[in-house]
């Protein structure tokens, strides 16, 4: 496997060299890789990724949830192996309502993978990015949730902490 994490589009079902199915068993080399959810061909296909990928989305989700990143070595560094972003996502409306409703529901919020930060998490950092006021509902509706009732008093500080960064960022 990739020093920069298995959870690459080498691995990921949507990328037409894999065939439809995950794993690096399924991959075809003499296939170009090519992303079916992003309309993107990939170079490096065992050194990128994204949220979308099997590990964080086991239900096979084809809306993009934010960017697509790409590996870097750098051995004088303490992290060796690090991600950058390549490609951003699309902004539409619907990929705007579905990563709202990943922050939301606290069902979508799946670990995944190790290396990687859960879909979640980037569905947060893409709604941060978009400026999306949204999100401090979002969040609040997901601190309502008696499954999250733990970590009711972190989500909501998340939230005011969205909002007063929305407001700084207006002003
Ligand atoms: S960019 Fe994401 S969804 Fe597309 S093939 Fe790579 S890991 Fe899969």
């Amino acid at each position: 496997m990739p020093n920069g994490g298995s959870d690459c589009c080498g691995t990921c079902w949507f990328n037409r060299a894999n065939g439809g199915q995950a794993g690096s068993s399924n991959h075809n080399h003499e296939i170009p890789s090519y992303c079916e959810i992003r309309q993107l061909e990939i170079e490096n296909p065992f050194y990128t990724y994204c949220a979308n990928h099997p590990y964080n989305r086991s239900e096979r989700d084809p809306v993009p949830i934010g960017p697509v990143y790409v590996g870097v070595f750098d051995p004088d560094a303490l992290n060796q192996h690090r991600r950058e972003i390549w490609k951003p996502a699309p902004d539409e409306s619907e990929i705007r309502e579905h990563l709202l409703r990943i922050v939301a529901d606290p069902s979508q919020h799946e670990r995944g993978y190790l290396l990687s930060s859960p879909s979640y998490v980037r569905a947060i950092e893409e709604l941060l990015r978009l400026q999306e006021t949204r999100l401090i509902g979002a969040l609040e509706q997901l601190a309502d949730d008696p499954r999250v009732a733990d970590a009711r008093d972190d989500i909501l500080e998340m939230a005011a902490a969205v909002q007063e960064r929305f407001a700084g960022d207006a002003g």
